[in-house]
């Protein structure tokens, strides 16, 4: 009988794949650790069983052998099944499909054993004599006996409801249990908080027991009234009241099999929110559905987080500008894009002058207001798809999608222009910075985006050397010649 033992898994599942195609999912456990605890209580009544007749049981008239294992089982195993509503025959139809599991378990592990047919036959009579013993517990449970175990059992399963009820209504996220036409059949305090529902947990579940449900405790408009009442909710649609909810129908219909998970946004009683939304469907062992689970957990606040730290991790903090990161991957972005569609595209290098003297001058304090004012001015010269970036110090880049190499000159040359034109207040006294500028533009021959830096660098190098306060545009650009401008001057070595 070690066999029983080692082979439990398998065993539980072959009893499992019975009551799953002999379709005896009705009032019968839907987790497979219930029908687990059933195995082994009847491996170790088989084994002992074997111990006490000391070998196959014989089965005479007398049934009285209240110290039988094998009837004691039958006893246990016929109140917990006649308290969940089974009868005698559907439960000895699913006891045939166990027995059935039992031999072919050791049908398999015994095959070439000689004494297999001989433990096959103990193990029917073992299986002969609890089902007597079972038809006879069956029978003999009188009314009144029945009922008071019924009546303990109900006690029991009140205290386990009202255990999982408390953990239910404690759910921070708002819970709803649909049935298969989406209706609520029961929500939690947490849910009924998100509709603006009564304040006390549980109203919505014992709403249903109450004949005549109290009115609902507010006196505005009918809708908000009825859409208040716990009792009102029960049984409404999830969609009538929760209508941001997308349609779950196809799920409902068993369309679906596994959990969804949505994000959602929509207005509650605390405002618009963001929910993280699973809808699980709720089916028992025969796959039969019997409804949904769907939670809403309220995300908004990791939401704000998150874009949060989204802001700080690409954002420049003194300036309020794109950090050099952030700068950088959508330059690499849009490099690829423009790449991919054959679109032009610009980048300017910025560099203040003389910087340095600034800070000796006026402070390092005023550098920083200056700094600041001179990002402002020059966001006012850029289009919204441009992007303006602090690369560190008193460097910058913007970058310019869409833009040839004409109109990236003009924008730089109004860029150089407002910040020349400048006046930086510090304490009444006006602090005024000049700007070099370098330009380059998209090549066909550029491979990555830093070949654009590179020669959009070397030009900001030539614009510093030849004077400052200047835009210079890097030579082997095919356009260059279109351009005019006193200040757009060209960089004349290869790159
Ligand atoms: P050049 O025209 O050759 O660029 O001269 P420069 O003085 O600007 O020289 P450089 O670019 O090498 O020096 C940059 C200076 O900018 C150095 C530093 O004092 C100043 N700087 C860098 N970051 C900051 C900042 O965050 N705040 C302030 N106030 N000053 C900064
Ligand atoms: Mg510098
Ligand atoms: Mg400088």
């Amino acid at each position: 009988m070690r066999q029983l033992r080692v082979g439990e898994d398998w065993l539980v599942h072959r009893v499992l794949h019975y009551v799953r195609c002999r379709g005896f999912g009705n009032n019968t456990p839907t987790l497979e650790e219930a029908w687990r605890k059933t195995v082994r209580e009847l491996s170790q009544a088989l084994e002992a069983g074997l111990v006490y007749h000391d070998g196959a049981p014989e089965l005479g008239p007398n049934l009285e052998l209240d110290d039988d294992p094998l009837a004691l089982f039958a006893v246990r195993i016929t109140h917990s099944h006649q308290a969940r509503g089974v009868d005698l025959p559907m439960f000895l139809g699913l006891f045939k499909y166990y027995r059935l599991a039992y031999r072919e378990l050791l049908e398999q592990q015994l095959h070439a054993s000689a004494d297999l047919v001989e433990i096959l036959g103990i193990l029917r009579r073992l299986f002969d004599r609890i089902e007597q013993a079972l038809c006879r517990a069956w029978t003999r449970s009188g009314e009144s006996e029945l009922l008071a175990d019924m009546q303990d059992r109900n006690r029991t399963l009140t205290n386990e409801k009202n255990a999982y009820l408390t953990v239910f209504e404690s759910l921070s996220q708002a819970a709803f249990l649909l049935d298969t036409m989406g209706r609520v059949r029961n929500l939690n305090h947490e849910a009924m908080r998100m509709l603006g529902g009564l304040d006390r947990p549980g109203s919505a579940y014992y709403s249903q027991d109450e004949e005549e449900r109290s009115a609902p405790a507010v006196e505005d408009a009918e809708e908000a009234a009825a859409i208040r009442d716990p009792g009102a909710m029960v049984g409404a649609h999830i969609r009538q009241l929760v209508p941001f909810l997308p349609p779950i129908d196809g799920l409902l219909a068993g369309q679906t099999p596994d959990r969804a998970l949505l994000e959602i946004r929509g207005p509650t009683t605390q405002g618009l929110r963001d929910f993280q939304v699973s809808i699980s469907p709720m089916l028992d062992l025969t796959s039969r559905l019997l409804g949904a689970v769907v939670i809403f957990q309220d995300v908004t606040e990791r939401h704000e987080l998150e874009s949060h730290l989204r802001f700080l991790a690409t954002t420049d903090a003194l300036t309020g500008v794109a950090n050099r990161r952030s700068l950088l991957r959508r330059a690499e972005h849009e490099f690829r894009r423009a790449r991919r569609y054959g679109r032009p595209m610009a980048l300017l290098l910025l560099d203040l002058d003389h910087f340095k003297k600034v800070n000796d001058t006026w402070g390092h304090f005023a550098g920083d207001e200056a700094l600041k004012a001179v990002c402002t001015a020059c966001l006012g010269s850029l289009r919204g798809s441009d992007m303006l970036g602090r690369l560190g110090g008193e460097e910058f880049a913007v970058l310019l999608p869409e833009t040839d190499v004409e109109d990236a000159c003009g924008t730089a040359e109004r860029m150089r222009h407002v910040v020349e034109l400048l006046e930086v207040d510090w304490h009444g006294r006006k602090i005024r910075v000049t700007v070099s500028i370098g330009l380059a533009t998209i090549e066909p021959s550029d491979p990555d985006i830093y070949s654009l830096m590179r020669r959009a660098d070397l030009a900001l190098y030539t614009a510093k050397d030849v004077g400052r306060n200047r835009v210079v545009l890097c030579a082997d650009q095919p356009d260059a010649s279109k351009l005019t401008g006193d200040r757009v001057e060209f960089v004349l070595d290869d790159v």
